[in-house]
């Protein structure tokens, strides 16, 4: 799949950036399930969780780093960090991403 084809690709290159470092951004979720819900994404296209072999060792451990500093950039100290892997799981869009989750949670994330 193109990056002119991929929403997170296009979000990547020119979506609303609240966290941005080391080749990883967060935004916000446009229809979000938490009072604070982040999404973070790595810049590098990759389709599924399942792939993340794919990310030198490196690399994941910049983005689980990442992770904790949107979180934290977002007022969060306590939520939940959730990856929907494949359809039958809640995937929907097929750019890696983790689901940040701060406050109370509505609509499928209780
Ligand atoms: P998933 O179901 O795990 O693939 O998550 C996809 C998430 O992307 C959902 O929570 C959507 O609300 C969110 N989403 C879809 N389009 C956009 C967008 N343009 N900007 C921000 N979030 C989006
Ligand atoms: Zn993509």
């Amino acid at each position: 799949m193109s990056a002119s084809e991929c929403l997170f690709c296009r979000l990547v290159a020119e979506g609303d950036h609240v966290h941005q470092a080391d080749g990883f951004v967060a935004v916000n979720d446009i229809n979000p399930k938490a009072d604070v819900h982040l999404l973070v994404l790595p810049e590098r296209h990759v389709d599924t969780f399942r792939d993340v072999g794919e990310f030198s060792a490196e690399e994941a451990k910049r983005m689980l780093e990442f992770v904790a500093e949107a979180a934290r950039e977002a007022g969060l100290e306590d939520y939940r960090v959730i990856v929907n892997v494949g359809r039958g799981a809640g995937q929907t869009v097929f750019h890696l991403h983790w689901h940040v989750l701060g406050g109370r949670t509505v609509g499928g994330f209780e």
